[in-house]
């Protein structure tokens, strides 16, 4: 048994819009720079993969494209067509900076058919746990509006098929992708089969989701676990975070598995964030979701890349994950370790953490 890690080169092929950074070109915004969301962040760290070697301690798979039935568990038919007809013409947009170009309706299933086939392996005991390295992301996406780079909702899509093929009751989703993941929750909000943890950035992204008060409704309600930080939190904040509020949600809910949706933008040098984590909180993060795993799920874990917008520390981040994963002794050292790691939030800033983990704790308890 061993870590399954799921890629394609043509996820790497996505692309569209005319954007420079978030912003669309025209007026006094200059042309160039692009989107974020680009492949060189996914590239390279699978590029770092083969460099280092770990690929030899993992089972590098590709899958099918996830199927129209697939799709249609969680999207309606009606986007699904408006998005293959425009992507069959040449591309477009259909919601909030989610370009797309000429065949990205079949790229954006194949992403899904990653995670879809990464849960798969994971739940049939072909793989200890799995990494899907999906692209574009999913964790935005509604059942019918598109938004921040996300045009499928990969992980429910996922976790749908699974259910379909009699693989899978009741699944935990942890989002620690730096912004709140709206999609997977609002596909979920209702359903009291799904836990849906989502620890972001207050305030960023979407700005008007994510609040701790928000916990489900009718047979959800208390199923949804919003855990909204400062700007600024760093490696400790994230780990308390973890132990404080996600593993014991965890722990009472006795999934079945685990699906992580696993952005890096909350790291240090970030873009689209404001937070110090490093590639060691997500080490740390990664071992502490597995013991969990181990312990309430016989491991039955799974991994689904979501953002990340660091082409230079993606890829540090990302080896470090896998390392976890697999349990390989094959290292990428972070070149950048000992600069952030120094620079991480002081004393009075850990005290205040834990006043507002407090208050978090409070919030959670008092909805439902
Ligand atoms: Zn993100």
């Amino acid at each position: 048994m061993s870590t399954g890690f799921f890629w394609d080169e043509r996820c790497f092929w996505h692309g569209g819009g005319n954007y420079s950074f978030t912003l669309p070109v025209g007026d006094l915004v200059q042309p160039g720079g692009g989107l974020p969301e680009n492949p060189e962040t996914k590239r390279r760290l699978l590029n770092l993969m083969h460099v280092t070697g770990i690929t030899a301690d993992l089972a590098m798979l590709d899958a099918p494209a996830a199927t129209d039935e697939d799709l249609g568990r969680v999207h309606p038919q009606s986007y699904l067509d408006r998005f293959k007809d425009a992507s069959d013409t040449g591309g477009g947009e259909l919601g909030l900076r989610t370009p797309f170009g000429a065949g990205g309706f079949e790229i954006a299933a194949l992403s899904a058919g990653l995670a879809k086939a990464a849960v798969q392996s994971v739940l049939t005991g072909a793989h200890r746990n799995a990494y899907a390295l999906s692209r574009p992301p999913g964790h935005h996406c509604l059942p019918d509006w598109p938004n921040g780079f996300c045009l499928l909702n990969n992980i429910a899509i996922a976790v749908e098929a699974a259910r379909a093929e009699g693989l899978l009751g009741r699944v935990a989703i942890v989002d620690w992708d730096v912004h709140h993941g709206n999609g997977t929750e609002a596909i979920y909000y209702d359903r009291a089969d799904t836990l849906t943890i989502s620890l972001h950035q207050e305030h960023n992204y979407p700005l008007d989701t994510g609040d701790a008060v928000d916990r489900g409704r009718g047979p959800g309600l208390g199923t949804n676990l919003n855990i909204p930080l400062p700007p600024g939190t760093g490696h400790l904040g994230y780990v308390a975070a973890m132990d404080r509020l996600v593993l014991p949600a965890l722990t009472a809910f006795e999934p079945h598995a685990i699906v992580v949706a696993c952005g890096f933008d909350a790291s240090a040098i970030d873009p689209l964030s404001r937070m110090l984590a490093t590639a060691q909180t997500f080490r740390t993060m990664t071992a502490q979701i597995q013991r969990a795993a181990n312990e309430i799920c016989d491991g039955r874990l799974v991994l689904v890349h979501e953002g990340g917008y660091s082409e230079v520390y993606v890829p540090f981040c990302g080896h470090a994950v896998l390392e976890e994963l697999s349990g390989s002794q094959i290292t990428a050292p972070d070149p950048f370790d000992a600069t952030f790691m120094a620079r991480q939030p002081g004393p009075r800033f850990d005290t205040m953490l834990s006043d507002w983990l407090d208050a978090l704790e409070a919030e959670h308890a008092a909805t439902p």
